[in-house]
């Protein structure tokens, strides 16, 4: 019998609908739904080609000594179960790590990060949010006093002027760019954009700020001190609304554009004419991605930022504010409902002596724990530790939804720690690279075979609905944790029988989701939180009277320019960039599976500008060997313009061409994300890629 479902698109946070047509538990057809957008990308349209894969984990497997063998959800349970007791008792809670995933649903998220702080007791939980927005989320945090987008998705094509820093939105969110950014520019709507390439959208800008790898600081505080030398500063917003601002003047005087461009290389008439546009036009949107983050002053790059647009008072008011934009569909539901070492749902720090109390009554326990856990970027260097050495060793670790041993920064060291953990336990859907070093792997089911909610990058609440069965004995991610907690003899905390009941508890838990009910949310409605209540209709603008800090104020924080942990030299004289492809997504862990888009990128390039390749004696095609100080990989050459002299670029999705085998794990200090933006490398053109084949074998794998 043929069924229509309407759901939500599993890969990036602009979180279109999608109804997929199925007939005896098989997806025949995807389409986009017919209100709103109607907007789906090709990856979206192909989604069936991976939820249907053969390849596909359908059963738990252990470990056998080189090979792993199928085994039942009880077996592999009680193996795990027993294996976390014991390393628990014998080395404290802290000697676990948990890595969750911004593609879990809320109710996942919740679940994961309850069973992590009562059944375990540690706050050693994190998610991929840390690699790419937690920067966002810190400089949020201190200057606003919270870390979402503040305005929607469809104001940014109402705005005057939409201002782009270190984002490339026709990869990342196609939907934005396509129905919101490109129509706010057919609209006669002007467009800043601040970036080291000349991407799409930076081909479209009025102004584009080409700023030299890791120069963002200077130019936005040179644009802070165009804004306050010309007095083009909001005053009655200044006055009424922030603190702070005498220190921020004082700090900018310096940043003259000449002394940025000095730095930046962009052109001191360039910054002067952004910053003009930008303090007059009226109403500025500002959207901000990776390449604002991936810094090792990622979070002093994003208050530079959030500097500017309090400054022109361009937030708290309708076609305005500041957008975080959020990558992996649920990143913001990630972080939100608590997937962090120092956060419990709702945003609410771990040291609240409060949040402590709330949850404690909540969830019924004695205790949580207090202290901040470490971060996913601290958990496999940690594996590493040195008995004794004082640094928290880290003896096993639960993974579900992520492959650090694609994704982190500086791989060999992050693949060695992963042979050398205690005890690995892996839940995903496919046999990733992280996987293959397991232990015990269980089986977890895609997003068309589950319910729950996703938050939108712009806040909003949606709705999944399961549009087949789970294949084979994959499980819902929630199930699976529900199932292990009470098998470490804790039912009581985990009563739930749906994803509804756990929805419930959040909205217990968390008063700004406390009026989105599943009911409110069906026929593809979405719900801007917060909604504290039945009747609230959401929030698209927040923060148009006060913002949630003690003062009701928002905080100008001044920034310093530093800069990257590597630069170039003699040996290394190249910058390289990483970043995405169209095509794939994070570690193509389901985009690999899609012959259609593997027709259409099927290994990593290294775009390189004209000059530097004919200096080199490189062709487009050609297989370019590319050195750090830790490690190499073999890329093919793209020649383009679209990079600078002396800055190439690499897409990091592809398991055969790891580019983060070559990345710096140098920490941003507040935010603990890595310098993926910046490495210094060199390159070298060979005659080809012989032994491609074997390493497309080895990929680091344990067998
Ligand atoms: Fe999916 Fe994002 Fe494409 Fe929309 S824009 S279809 S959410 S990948």
């Amino acid at each position: 019998m043929t069924k229509e479902t309407l759901t939500v698109c599993p890969y990036c946070g602009a979180g279109c609908l999608m109804v997929l047509t199925t007939e005896n538990n098989y997806i025949k057809k995807v389409s986009p739904f017919m209100k709103g957008d109607k907007f789906l990308c090709p990856k979206a349209v192909k989604v069936a080609d991976f939820v249907h894969n053969p390849k596909r984990l359908t059963k738990p497997l252990v470990r056998d000594n080189n090979t792993f063998k199928e085994t039942s959800w009880d077996n592999a349970l009680n193996i795990i179960a027993s294996r976390l007791s014991e390393i628990k008792d014998k080395h404290g809670p802290d000697s676990i790590g948990f890595m969750g995933s911004g593609c879990f649903t809320n109710e996942e998220i919740y679940i994961y990060q309850k069973f992590v702080r009562t059944v375990i007791g540690t706050n050693n939980i994190d998610s991929c949010a840390r690699i790419c927005h937690i920067p966002s989320l810190k400089a949020l945090m201190r200057s606003i006093g919270s870390a979402t987008m503040s305005n929607t998705m469809d104001e940014i094509e109402d705005t005057k002027l939409i201002f782009i820093a270190g984002y490339n939105p026709e990869v990342c969110h196609p939907r934005l760019y396509f129905k919101k950014i490109k129509t706010a520019k057919n609209k006669g709507h002007k467009i800043i954009v601040m970036d080291p390439r000349m991407t799409s959208v930076a081909k479209i800008a009025d102004i584009f700020l080409q700023i030299r790898p890791g120069t963002e600081i200077p130019v936005l505080n040179a644009m802070a001190n165009v804004i306050i030398k010309e007095n083009l500063i909001d005053e009655r917003f200044i006055n009424n609304r922030t603190e702070g601002y005498e220190e921020l003047k004082t700090s900018v005087e310096k940043y003259t554009p000449e002394f940025a461009e000095n730095i930046s290389g962009v052109s001191a008439k360039s910054i002067i004419d952004a910053a003009r546009l930008y303090a007059t036009i009226g109403n500025v949107v500002t959207l901000w991605g990776m390449g604002m983050t991936q810094h090792i002053c990622g979070v002093d790059n994003v208050s530079a930022l959030i500097n500017l647009l309090l400054l022109t008072g361009n937030i708290g008011r309708v076609n305005t504010g500041l957008s975080p934009v959020r990558g992996q569909n649920n990143v913001q539901g990630a972080s939100f409902i608590g997937a962090l070492p120092d956060i419990f749902p709702g945003y609410k720090y771990v040291t609240d002596p409060d949040a402590q109390e709330k949850f404690k009554k909540l969830w019924a326990v004695e205790s949580l724990p207090t202290k901040e856990g470490l971060t996913s970027t601290e958990f496999l260097p940690n594996v590493l530790a040195e008995e004794g050495s004082g640094i928290n060793k880290i003896r096993a670790l639960y993974i579900a939804g992520e492959n650090p041993a694609l994704s982190q920064a500086n791989l060999n060291l992050i693949r060695r720690a992963l042979m050398e953990v205690d005890f690995l336990v892996v839940q995903d859907i496919f046999m990733t690279e992280t996987a293959k070093f397991a232990d015990v792997v269980l089986p977890a089911c895609t997003f068309a075979e589950k319910a729950g909610t996703y938050i939108r990058l712009d806040r909003a609440v949606q709705l999944l609905n399961p549009a087949i069965s789970p294949l084979g004995e994959s499980l819902p991610d929630w199930k699976i944790i529900k199932m292990l907690g009470h098998k470490m003899g804790h039912a009581n905390l985990f009563p739930y029988n749906t994803e509804s009941d756990i929805w419930e508890e959040i909205r217990k838990a968390i008063p700004d989701m406390a009026g989105i009910t599943y009911e409110r949310l069906t026929d593809g409605n979405a719900i801007h939180m917060p909604c504290p209540d039945i009747c609230h209709p959401g929030t698209p603008v927040k923060y148009t009277d006060k913002f949630p800090r003690p003062s009701g104020r928002a905080l100008f924080v001044p920034v310093n320019y530093r800069p990257p942990a590597e630069t170039p030299n003699e040996e290394y004289p190249f910058t390289l960039i990483t970043g995405r492809d169209a095509y794939h997504y994070n570690t193509s862990t389901i985009t690999r599976f899609v012959p259609y888009l593997k027709q259409r990128t099927d290994r990593a390039y290294l775009q390189i500008h004209p000059k530097d390749a004919a200096r080199y004696e490189i062709l487009d095609g050609d297989d370019v060997e590319v050195v750090s100080r830790r490690g190499k990989v073999v890329l093919r050459a793209s020649v383009t313009e679209e990079v600078m002299p002396g800055v190439v670029f690499a897409p990091f999705h592809f398991c055969e061409d790891p580019i983060n085998l070559v990345t710096n794990n140098a920490l941003d200090p507040l935010s603990k994300t890595p310098e993926y933006k910046i490495t210094a490398i060199k390159i070298r053109k060979i005659d080809s890629d012989i032994t491609r084949q074997e390493k497309i074998k080895e990929c680091g794998h344990k067998i």
